[in-house]
């Protein structure tokens, strides 16, 4: 088990070691939703995740 923290409120989120680049992890405190960019020796990058409801005001 890796550990991130939310960018948003600073919680801690719990990310599987199975965990693969692309996933989407919700922080359990606001919601928040980011995306694993990357992968090391039992480290994880993360970023906020890409809305995917950004399809308003074309
Ligand atoms: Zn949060």
């Amino acid at each position: 088990m890796m550990e991130s923290k939310c960018l948003e409120c600073d919680a801690k989120m719990k990310i599987n070691d199975d965990a693969i680049v692309g996933e989407i992890i919700s922080c359990p405190d606001c919601g928040a939703d980011y995306e694993v960019a990357s992968l090391g020796n039992g480290t994880v990058t993360i970023k906020v995740a890409e809305s995917v409801k950004e399809d308003w005001g074309e």
